[in-house]
């Protein structure tokens, strides 16, 4: 006979006390299990991702000899669209992690409202450790192994850490040569003469500026003169960066994996683009001061702080130190609970990552779209369109935080996953 227990036992690879990204997650829906209603029956579908698929991938080095590395592809959730999210190359990839992330992404997708499951995947790999034909090789192998569950209407890949356009244009030859016709569809972020959009890569850092601007009117900031701090210069954090200075604000310092630079006049963003592009890294970037102590970054008073680089960077050990306002998460993963409800016993207005980086698969949606109909917007039109769903999704989560009184971060939730439910609800279940 079969006990409940039993029937609610966890797979071996859900461990409940799992510390890292997927444990995050889980006390994350744990938070927002009251606030969903009738619908908290089905809370256990988000508890568990619906397929994970690992994958070995071998290369030939050039060097002659062969190495294996492990892949994955982790399908959370499909019941409001086909899976969407992005694909990481980097050394300490791992399961906990790639579930973690697929799961975030079926709550964004939910939270902006675009027609999509949420999906991710990864390889434990060093990319640059590889030569740019070993890269090929990886991800096209990469590619054939997961071939079995993405496609256009199935599940679609998209840029992540260490992974661009250039990427994407190898997974969709290789998924083309494998199908034997041509899909565009089955990845976004491509470059543009492959079907990619306009505005695609700037897309999560605007993404990010649009609700920090509208975060910044609820908390009486004004952008002009705000001191902004932003640890990651990357794709979200430069673009952000830029926005942020361009309207005004001070960007008073960056960090990126090198070390930090620091000028509380304002760094001048575009020169300081220019000697990342040149040298690197903002390391030695002159007409600023440089901090030694990594750890001092956390220490610089600000209106605005956005942590762009990593997950779990503002912990119980910095959260108390922290000065700031507004907190915009342009990464995914970078607070972690107990530093949560450290600042938010501070008063800082946090701006959840499924909200706030939702721009960029909200492009993403866009490319996929103009694939479809082989009819291209323009930047303007994107941008303008972008700029509209961040909006009205900021403000419907703020409203649904002041009506239930909740962090920004369980009414971006409650709203996310009562829409994944209520679809999951009246699909009903097969067979
Ligand atoms: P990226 O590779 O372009 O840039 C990452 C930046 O972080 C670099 O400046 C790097 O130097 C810095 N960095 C790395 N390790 C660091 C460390 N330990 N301390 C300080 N800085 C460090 O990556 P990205 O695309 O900008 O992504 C950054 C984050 O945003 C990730 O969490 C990613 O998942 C998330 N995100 C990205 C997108 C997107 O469209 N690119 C969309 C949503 C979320």
């Amino acid at each position: 006979m079969t006990t409940a227990h039993q029937q609610h036992a966890l797979p071996s690879y859900l461990n409940p006390e799992d510390l890292g990204p997927w444990g995050v997650y889980l006390q994350q829906i744990d938070r927002v299990t009251p606030h969903l209603g009738s619908l908290s029956r089905w809370v256990e579908t988000l508890k568990r991702p619906k397929r994970i698929l690992t994958v070995d991938v071998p290369i030939e080095r050039d060097d002659g000899s062969i190495a294996h590395y492990e892949g994955y592809r982790v399908q959370h959730n499909m019941s409001r669209g086909p899976g969407k999210g992005g694909v990481r190359f980097h050394q300490d990839v791992t399961l906990s992690e790639v579930m973690a992330l697929s799961a975030w992404m079926t709550v964004k997708n939910a939270a902006v409202n675009v027609p999509y499951g949420g999906a991710k995947g990864g390889i434990r790999v060093d990319p640059k450790t590889l030569s740019r034909g070993e890269l090929q090789r990886l991800t096209r192998r990469y590619t054939s192994e997961i071939s079995l569950i993405i496609g256009p209407n199935k599940d679609i890949p998209a840029p992540d850490v260490n992974t661009n356009e250039q990427v994407m244009a190898w997974m969709m030859d290789s998924y083309a040569m494998i199908e034997g016709n041509l899909s565009t569809g089955v990845v976004t972020g491509k470059p543009i003469s492959l079907g990619g959009s306009l505005g695609r890569r700037e897309a999560t850092g605007r993404g990010v500026f649009v609700v920090g601007r509208e975060a910044a009117v609820k908390r009486g900031v004004a952008i002009e003169g705000a001191r902004v701090a932003i640890q990651g210069f990357g794709n979200v954090g430069g673009v952000a960066a830029t926005m942020f200075a361009d309207a005004g604000a001070k960007v008073v310092a960056v960090q990126d994996h090198t070390g930090t630079v620091v000028h509380q006049g304002g760094l001048d963003i575009a020169r300081l683009h220019h000697h990342v592009a040149e040298c690197g890294s903002v390391t030695g970037f002159p007409g600023a001061e440089a901090f030694l102590d990594r750890d001092a970054f956390w220490d610089i008073e600000t209106e605005i702080l956005i942590p762009a680089a990593l997950e779990q960077q503002i912990t119980a050990d910095n959260a108390q130190r922290i000065r700031t306002k507004i907190i915009l998460e342009g990464a995914n993963g970078p607070t972690t609970p107990e530093a949560d409800d450290i600042l938010t016993d501070k008063d800082v207005l946090i701006v959840p990552d499924v909200l706030a980086n939702a721009g960029g698969v909200t492009v993403s949606y866009f490319e996929w779209v103009q694939d479809f109909s082989s009819f291209f917007w323009s930047e303007d039109e994107i941008n303008a369109r972008l700029t509209r769903i961040m909006q009205e999704a900021f403000n419907a989560v703020w409203s649904v935080s002041q009506e239930k009184k909740v962090t920004l971060r369980t009414a971006t939730f409650i709203l996310a996953c009562t829409r994944v439910l209520q679809a999951r609800e009246v699909r009903g279940l097969y067979p």
